[in-house]
């Protein structure tokens, strides 16, 4: 049983490390699109991509809010405590931890969390 469970979590942290790299690599393509956007002088055009770089500024900041929760992830990973609710410290059950790799709460405590 012990071991399942430490096979688990090296799974958990191989699936960090792969999104992570993903986050990195769509983060280093973007600045060229984005300087791309803004080279041009017809102003309707312009208002529109205005729009379309306000949406990769909030993706941006997404990204960056993730890869910060990777980052602790992975130091939870190799201080022991990954997979522990840090409100509770219950067991964060298999099927949250497959779809948020990275989740701080159990369910319930990150139910309780996002009602206040
Ligand atoms: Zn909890």
């Amino acid at each position: 049983m012990r071991t399942v469970v430490k096979v688990a979590k090296k799974a958990y942290k191989s699936l960090l490390l792969k999104k992570r790299d993903e986050i990195l690599a769509s983060t280093r393509s973007e600045p060229e699109a984005l300087s791309a956007k803004v080279q041009s002088s017809d102003e309707v055009e312009f208002a529109v991509r205005t729009v379309e770089q306000d949406v990769t500024v909030v993706t941006a900041n997404l990204r960056s809010q993730t890869l910060k929760e990777i980052d602790k992830a992975l130091a939870r990973c190799a201080g022991g405590t990954y997979g522990v609710c840090e409100a509770c410290g219950d067991e964060i059950s298999p099927n949250r931890l497959k779809a948020i790799p990275w989740a701080r709460y159990c369910l319930t405590c990150q139910e309780l969390r996002s009602r206040n």
